[in-house]
């Protein structure tokens, strides 16, 4: 887990990064992280983003009351706290007017995500929130209504918001909310985007799915904890014994009902169809009262 040390540099170096990259002018901005004990760790008002100290960062607490430092915190710091209370899973937030994506949320426009499978994968779209006045209780208002499903927000008239598991990965979805926004733009100059076929934007959320179901799998594997089998998602009630082999490997006879069926992903979709069907006509068996 990183030390206090390690999130007030992180928070410094994404500091250096938004102002090298354009992304915030003179003292605009503003970045925060959650330490493990709950407190957050927060940019001072009034400093460039470019040139900080880790000293020079404010830690409070979730009611914002100062904890160290003897700066005043961020004027943000209502919207920030907002975040950590409604998102348990947000580790860091930063905010920064980088200018093609700040030019959309001027512009009233969102920025479309299916246009890139990085952008997709990485933003389940990217809501423009309603103008707010900067810091006041009207910004976060603003962005409460989409605060739960996204990680990312276009803030009208005014700049862009994002949400990461630490401040890095905050950082990383400003970087990717502005190239999206660039490309987007240059493919309007140049006759139009092109938005990506809905099947084939499933196609790719089914394989990074897998992939991550992969990645976990072996993650388990490598810890010795039960984990599931790829062919008949059981997890440690798979017959298949000890870890590495399916139990379709292990027993090519068995049948289609104790887990014989590879799991390519329209086998996955075919059997939650029939799974669902089902349990559907048990429902609905169940409300006429007969079987
Ligand atoms: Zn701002």
């Amino acid at each position: 887990m990183a030390s206090e040390w390690q999130v007030r540099q992180d928070i410094v170096e994404v500091g250096k990064r938004l102002w090298l990259k354009g992304f915030v002018a003179a003292n605009d901005g503003n970045i925060s992280a959650r330490l493990p004990d709950g407190t957050v760790i927060i940019t001072p008002t009034g400093v460039s983003k470019g040139f900080m100290r880790p000293e020079d960062l404010v830690k409070v607490d979730l009611d914002g009351n100062r904890l160290a430092g003897s700066r005043e915190p961020t004027t943000e710091l209502p919207l920030h706290l907002s975040v950590y209370r409604e998102r348990p899973d947000v580790g860091g937030v930063v905010h920064a007017h980088p200018p093609t994506a700040t030019g959309f949320a001027v512009a009233g426009i969102t920025v479309e995500t299916a246009i890139l499978p990085e952008a997709i994968l990485a933003f389940d779209g990217i809501p423009l929130a309603e103008y707010g006045t900067p810091g006041t209780e009207e910004l976060v208002q603003s962005v409460m209504p989409y605060l739960k499903e996204h990680n990312a927000f276009l803030l009208a008239n005014h700049g862009a918001l994002t949400l990461g598991a630490d401040v890095m990965e905050a950082y990383y979805r400003m970087e990717r909310l502005e190239m999206v926004a660039q490309i987007s733009i240059i493919a309007r100059v140049l006759g139009g985007e092109r938005r990506l076929p809905e099947e084939a934007v499933e196609r790719l959320r089914k394989a990074f799915e897998r992939r991550e179901e992969t990645e976990e799998r072996e993650r388990k594997w490598r810890e010795g904890l039960p984990w599931p089998c790829s062919d008949c998602m059981l997890a440690s009630n798979c017959p298949a014994p000890n870890g590495g082999q399916s139990c379709r490997s292990q027993s090519p006879q068995s049948s289609p009902q104790e887990g014989g069926l590879r799991a390519g992903s329209e086998e996955i979709e075919a059997i939650v169809a029939r799974v669902a069907e089902e349990v559907l006509r048990e429902l609905r068996g169940g409300n006429r009262g007969a079987p």
